[in-house]
């Protein structure tokens, strides 16, 4: 099984805090989408497997009519062959889905819908640049709960100077609407955004990682109590629920990245296209797939499960870990692991087989890894 992600590099305007490769100039977009197509069509040997999902992100993907999208995923299953219960996932923001256009999305193949909402509250959407505003992010669920039952939507914690009565509104507000499945990030700083530049000249205060664990746990404790299981570090899901596109990444299936900026992963080899619409365009113009390919060595393979393992409710399967990569692998992740236990921020389940991050390391998981990262190969 595999899973085709389609990237579509245009938004609206730019969010403060986004590092996401997008334009916020439309006029290529029928350009584009031709594009998106052929390469889809050039790269049809490389997969023999079934396609189990399908996701357009992005970007706003939701800026697309109906007709493109169904054009492009038209292109994917007279090309590929589709699983015949596919997810298929669309990214959209609030602005875009009129209740005619979610109508009209239902009877396309999409199935499942991701909608950017980050918060319910006007002053969080302005302070962040969001296209969208609060009323148009309750109209929109409430329209989108009428035709679609697999909704996931994003939320922004650590916002500065969000007080806990507030996160925990935005939280009661999301579930207000019985949807079963929540992803929330924090509030980054990333170099070279809007955000890291008022942070830098004093118009905005930084990020406090203090207030982000605390409505983190807050987070965690909400939607666990409403029956949601937290199955990575930012997803939360309902049984049945979880994104089946995010979880075959986690678990290291392969997937094909279609579009500017988008990655793929064969199973070994990793690559990227280019993340610059119009080098993009010319390259498949001229019948160029424009992509730098990387091959993944043992260690990064390593790096890479123990990432994946401390994020997910799956954690790290030390027999996995010797088995793929070598017994010195294993040895070492014990050993750098070991402190991390003592303190109770890893875990053993299954009879020491398997180490999982506990309650108190959840929200540390990154900082975690990096410590058990193998830094070379073992000769
Ligand atoms: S809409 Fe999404 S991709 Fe576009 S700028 Fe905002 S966060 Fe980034």
């Amino acid at each position: 099984m595999a899973g085709i992600y389609i990237h579509i590099p245009f938004c609206k305007q730019a969010c403060h805090y986004c590092d996401f490769h997008f334009s916020t100039s439309m006029k290529k977009k029928t350009e584009m989408i031709e594009a998106l197509a052929k390469e889809i069509i050039t790269r049809k040997e490389e997969f023999s497997e079934k396609i189990e999902t399908i996701y357009f992100g992005g970007g706003t993907p939701s800026l697309l009519l109906v007709d493109e999208i169904n054009f492009l995923i038209g292109t994917i299953y007279s090309n590929y062959k589709v699983d015949a219960k596919p997810e298929i996932t669309l990214e959209a923001n609030p602005d875009d889905l009129s209740s005619e256009k979610i109508k009209a999305l239902a009877q396309t193949k999409i199935n499942r819908l991701s909608i950017g909402v980050q918060s319910f509250f006007e002053d969080d959407l302005k302070l962040m640049n969001r296209a969208h505003n609060a009323k148009e992010a309750l109209r929109c669920l409430d329209n989108a709960t009428k035709y679609f039952s697999n909704i996931s939507i994003d939320l922004i914690y650590g916002i500065q100077h969000m007080s806990v009565e507030k996160w925990k509104k935005n939280i009661h507000t999301a579930l207000s609407f019985n949807i079963p499945h929540i992803s929330s990030y924090a509030l980054t700083v990333e170099p070279k955004t809007a955000l890291a530049k008022f942070i830098k000249t004093g118009a905005m205060p930084d990020v406090d990682d203090e207030l982000a664990q605390q409505h983190f746990e807050i987070l965690v404790e909400m939607l666990e109590k409403k029956g949601f299981v937290h199955y990575e570090l930012s997803n939360f899901g309902k049984e049945g629920y979880f994104s089946r596109n995010n979880t075959a990444y986690w678990l290291g299936k392969k997937y094909m990245g279609i579009g500017p900026s988008a990655h793929s992963f064969d199973g070994k080899n990793r690559s990227w296209n280019i993340n610059n619409n119009t080098k993009y365009l010319n390259s498949i113009h001229n019948g160029v797939l424009p992509k730098e390919t990387e091959r993944l060595s043992v260690t990064d393979r390593y790096n890479e499960a123990v990432m994946t393992g401390l994020r997910t409710i799956w954690g790290i399967s030390l027999h996995k870990i010797e088995n793929k990569y070598g017994k010195p692998y294993k040895d070492y992740l014990l050993k750098q692991a070991a402190r991390y236990i003592k303190e109770d921020l890893l875990t053993f389940t299954d009879n020491k087989q398997t180490l999982k991050t506990g309650k108190k390391g959840k929200f540390l998981a990154d900082g975690i890894a990096s410590d058990l990262f193998m830094l070379k190969d073992i000769a």
